[in-house]
């Protein structure tokens, strides 16, 4: 694109989700129109778009018809398939660039790509059968996390080692769905951080200040802003966020995750080519938010300045914690958000709050 995207104009987004659902009501608010594909009818982001295609992410007529009636298309989770978004590419501006997807999918593809730019991961070793798994956990004396390469998300197929040197492995390749796997060191972190970062289209680059993140059973619990770092880890961690962004000419809102360790040194844990979940209290505690920057750089729109006008807490509503509802409306700075999900599951995401703190220093 060469000029600032009209409005009135179609953003195509993959995927239906709550991510989904809040760009387009970012994109909405910007005075954009919005078209889901996503193979679920009704889904969260489609009950606030303008039109859902109800197809297959690789379907090639919906790709087609996507394209077609759209000025720009961006994606909301990570599992794009490849060769989608590329032939989308072909047809319409597709952001961010089809190349963070690749990179983003396969643990052992994203840890080459960013020690290639200086980026310190856990180290780690490919895994494809027992015997590998043996030779790799006995490297790293028994403690290591294994995870298939492909399709994780929220902690779903890991599993942990612990002092497990010399015991009995096999079968662990097979019970691991007999998938490429990856093994690795278990990090001694003291605490866990994101970066929501974003780039435009003319190479301006924003990144709001880490959150702090608490898992509970690998999934996102809670977000705290600030986080209790130092300033010169929180440096370290935006500028390993541009360094990433830069590398892949990229154009959108990143999410990068990182371990920190007792010395406040990084290790990346991963990163995720979309807006994020521990980027969900820029909604509440920022002018602009995650969604409304993605949606910024997707239209080639000038960046919104990151700043935070109060500390908080985002907090995540997964499975039954949505019937919490009405205490939560009860309670004063607190913003709530549901994502339209008709049936709660153990472990599906309803919804999230944020709880504002106080006013940030300097705001
Ligand atoms: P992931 O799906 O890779 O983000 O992992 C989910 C969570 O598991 C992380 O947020 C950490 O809390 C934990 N975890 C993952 N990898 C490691 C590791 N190599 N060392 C220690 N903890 C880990």
């Amino acid at each position: 694109m060469t000029a600032p995207l009209a409005p009135g104009s179609v953003i195509g987004i993959i995927g239906g989700g709550q991510l989904g659902r809040m760009l387009a009501m970012a994109a909405a608010r910007l005075g954009y129109r919005t078209i889901i594909l996503e193979p679920q009818s009704g889904c969260p982001a489609a009950q606030v778009a303008s039109r859902q295609i109800v197809a297959a992410y690789d379907d090639t007529a919906a790709l087609a018809e996507l394209a077609e009636s759209s000025a720009v298309v961006t994606y909301e989770f990570e599992n794009v398939p490849v060769a989608a978004a590329n032939a989308l590419a072909a047809l319409v501006p597709v952001f961010p660039p089809p190349q963070a997807l690749e990179v983003a999918q396969d643990r052992v593809v994203e840890k080459q790509f960013l020690n290639g730019i200086g980026i310190p991961t856990a180290h780690s070793s490919p895994v494809d059968n027992d015997e590998q798994l043996a030779t790799a956990l006995s490297r790293y004396h028994g403690n290591g996390v294994l995870k298939t390469r492909r399709m994780g998300y929220d902690g779903k197929g890991q599993r942990l080692f612990r002092n497990a040197v010399g015991g009995d492995l096999s079968g662990t390749w097979a019970a691991m769905g007999g998938v490429p796997l990856i093994l690795e060191e278990l990090v001694p972190f003291e605490r866990e951080i994101s970066v929501i970062a974003a780039r435009g289209a003319d190479g301006s680059f924003r990144a709001y200040d880490p959150a702090n993140n608490v898992h509970r059973d690998g999934i996102l619990h809670t977000s705290t802003v600030p986080a209790d770092i130092a300033p010169a880890t929180a440096a370290a961690a935006q500028d390993a966020a541009r360094g990433i962004l830069e590398a892949l000419d990229y154009v959108g809102v990143i999410g990068v995750e990182f371990f920190v360790l007792g010395d406040g040194s990084l290790l990346v844990n991963e990163m995720a080519p979309r807006v994020h979940n521990s980027g969900h209290w820029t909604e509440a505690a920022c002018a602009v938010s995650q969604f409304e920057q993605h949606i910024r750089a997707v239209a080639d729109l000038p960046l919104g300045v990151p700043h935070r006008h109060s500390d908080c807490v985002m907090e995540n509503l997964i499975g039954d914690d949505v019937a919490r509802m009405p205490a939560l409306l009860a309670e004063p700075d607190l913003v709530l958000h549901l994502y339209g999900k008709a049936e709660s599951r153990p472990g599906r995401k309803m919804g999230h709050f944020t709880k504002l703190r106080r006013p940030a220093a300097g705001a």
